[in-house]
């Protein structure tokens, strides 16, 4: 497949998290996904989307910003907002870490997004947002002789 290109910009609202992630779906069917790795994707989306709703804008409005990527076997997505920021990532990422324990949050949303795709880091700054980019890879089925 050719190499390709997607951009979305939208509000930080609870009912883009859809949105976005069904987008970032539709746009890797070209790369022929299995079912189970297109709900990967979305998953991941969904988590990154909602951390910018919930963490980066505090339920505020802002725009979250969705770059796609696809090569010949792989789709590579960016998601960033300019929010609140994380002062500390490496403690960020760790699983069960949450700065809004008594919102219901369990602090996995970083690491089902480290375990469900191939690639996965965290860019931030307190006080200028907070970028996460992540990659997924569609090898093509080896066919049995
Ligand atoms: P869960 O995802 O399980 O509901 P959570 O969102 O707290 O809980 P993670 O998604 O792993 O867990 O994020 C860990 C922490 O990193 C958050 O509690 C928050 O402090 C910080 N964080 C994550 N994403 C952002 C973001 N976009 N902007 C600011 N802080 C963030
Ligand atoms: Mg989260």
């Amino acid at each position: 497949m050719k190499n390709n290109y997607l951009k979305l910009e939208f509000l930080s609202l609870p009912e883009n998290q859809a949105f976005a992630r069904d987008a970032v779906a539709a746009f890797c069917l070209p790369l022929n996904p299995t079912l189970s790795q297109l709900s990967d994707v979305k998953t991941a989306v969904s988590e990154a989307v909602t951390n910018c709703t919930v963490h980066a804008y505090r339920g505020g409005a802002g725009i979250i910003t969705v770059e796609c990527t696809t090569d010949e076997h792989a789709l590579h997505i960016k998601i960033s907002d300019r929010g609140a920021g994380i002062a500390d990532v490496e403690e960020a990422v760790q699983p069960f870490f949450t700065t809004l324990p008594s919102d219901e949050r369990s602090g996995m949303g970083f690491t089902i997004m480290q375990t469900f795709m191939d690639e996965f880091s965290v860019h931030s700054k307190k006080g200028e947002g907070t970028l996460v980019c992540m990659s997924k890879r569609f090898d093509p089925e080896v066919e049995n002789a």
